[in-house]
């Protein structure tokens, strides 16, 4: 039986399921533990430290013991502390990205994925370089600037060759005051090398979600095809990192197993990254499985309440606090706002995720990735956020400015993100609405980031921010960042 180990780079060791089970265990036996429970609590809160905040997370056993908690008042706290931590280490900002279907080839036989080999109802589409262009002035003309593209599985038809060219094509299109800035890339595990030219091509974050950890049910879900191979998938951060991508992101398709196991896996998945790699996960994704051609979600018998949704995102904002937080338009626009309150730092806008989807007219359904819940266009997004008090931000300036890995942790760390983060926020902002917004949007925007400007704690900072403000304003100068 294979021993626990966050150090070893074995899958079984790493993610270990007698660690989980005896977990779940602990959990269970201590979730009416109050004074454990309130000791948790106190360990993961902010702390003053300088000029700034530090938190010290949770290891998977504390934090598993906070979600299986059902107390109405302990929960109460969760919320407010995931929202306390949120708040200090990323401000009110929420970053803003949308998906870029390439392709939805596939050689898998994932039975949750209307990609599936065996699936011959959907349409099969891959993006020439012309298309791709095409839907990037799409994507640049509502106002994206930093996309995560999105592929099936195929050797012979998306080959890493066809993904470094597609990375190409979108970082060289520039549609009147246009630009993708940052590309970050959800696509299948693969090889050092092809990582190291991932790296090479300029990606942002490497996202590949576990789908899940529990080991047996994996082989299950994902019966024929390359990703069948459960150490090859759940090893490939470590690949990611030893090629020199040190943002990867992490996610488990809620919905699939049972959400208790997939927390503390995930929880061990990012404390392995730390261990060995000495970085944590850049970001964790909460996908839940969705319905889509082919699939119907209620066949997996793990469905989860969107009140336990909400659990899990808080305990995870608490256990890694300075891990961006992903939600996709998968979510309604009722959840995505309470969850906002909740850790999240990173949303969609306006996705639709159909292979040529953006540059469609209508919504098309055919050859769709899962149903979007959230169809609003990103415009309504940016002003509802604007409305409930964040600010939506284009900013790419950090992986732009080498702050990735550990240099952006330890930004988050220093209490700098005032002083940095958030006048890159306002900047972006600024050219969203000067580009891009509708009237009442810019009305409300400008009012937002006139307040948000007196936030800035250096008088330098702020002088330079404004400045640019009014350049952005005044002519096509674009892309000013600290
Ligand atoms: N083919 C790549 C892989 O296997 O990792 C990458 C991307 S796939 C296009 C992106 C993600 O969509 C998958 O990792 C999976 O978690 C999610 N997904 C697949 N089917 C889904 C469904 N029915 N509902 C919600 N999310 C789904």
């Amino acid at each position: 039986m294979a021993i626990y180990n966050p150090k070893s780079l074995k899958a079984e060791e790493f993610i270990n399921d007698g660690e989980i089970l005896e977990t779940i265990k602990y959990a269970e036996e201590n979730k009416n533990n109050i004074p454990l429970i309130d000791s948790i609590l106190e360990k993961a809160s902010p702390k003053k430290v300088g000029d700034g905040y530090q938190c010290q997370g949770l290891t998977h056993r504390e934090a598993a013991v906070l979600l299986a908690c059902d107390i109405p008042e302990k929960i109460e706290e969760m919320f407010k502390l995931a929202n306390d931590i949120k708040q200090k280490f990323y401000g009110n900002r929420i970053v803003m990205f949308a998906p870029l279907y390439l392709s939805n080839y596939c050689v898998n036989g994932c039975v949750y994925c209307p990609y599936h080999l065996k699936n011959k109802h959907i349409a099969r589409k891959k993006l020439t370089q012309e298309e791709v262009k095409n839907e990037v002035i799409a994507l640049q003309d509502m106002g994206h600037k930093r996309l995560a593209i999105e592929a099936g599985e195929d050797p012979k038809n998306n080959p890493i060759e066809y993904i470094l060219e597609c990375i190409k094509t979108i970082y060289s299109v520039n549609h009147k005051n246009g630009a993708i800035r940052r590309v970050n890339v959800n696509i299948a595990a693969t090889t050092v090398e092809n990582y190291r030219k991932l790296k090479e091509a300029g990606i942002g974050t490497y996202i590949l979600f576990q789908e899940t950890y529990h080991k047996k049910s994996y082989l299950e879900l994902h019966p024929t095809g390359p990703k069948h191979d459960y150490d090859y998938h759940t090893e490939a951060m470590d690949r990611a990192m030893e090629g020199g991508i040190d943002d990867v992101g992490l996610g488990v398709l809620f919905g699939l197993e049972m959400y208790m196991y997939e927390f503390v896996g995930l929880l061990m998945h990012a404390e392995h990254l730390e261990a060995v790699h000495g970085v944590g996960p850049h970001t964790i994704s909460v996908p839940r499985v969705k319905k889509a051609d082919d699939i119907d979600p209620d066949v997996f018998d793990n469905g989860l309440s969107d009140e336990m949704f909400k659990k899990i995102i808080a305990c995870i904002r608490i256990a890694v606090p300075y891990t961006g937080m992903i939600i996709s338009t998968r979510e309604s626009e009722k959840v995505r706002g309470e969850v906002l309150n909740m850790g999240i730092s990173q949303i969609s806008g306006a996705s639709r995720t159909s292979v040529g989807g953006y540059t469609e007219e209508e919504r098309p359904h055919d050859s769709e990735q899962f149903d979007v819940s959230d169809q609003r266009t990103l415009d309504e997004v940016v002003r509802w956020l604007m409305e409930n008090g964040h600010i939506p931000s284009f900013c790419t300036a950090c992986y732009r400015e080498g702050r990735t890995g550990d240099r952006f942790m330890s930004l988050c760390k220093s209490g700098q993100i005032l002083n940095c983060c958030h006048p890159n926020a306002l900047m972006t902002l600024t050219e969203y609405l000067e580009d891009y917004a509708s009237d009442e949007t810019k009305k409300i925007g400008y009012k937002l980031i006139e307040e948000e400007l007196k936030k800035i704690p250096k008088e330098k900072v702020r002088e330079i921010a404004e400045n640019n403000i009014a350049d952005i304003k005044n002519s096509n100068r674009r892309d000013f960042r600290f």
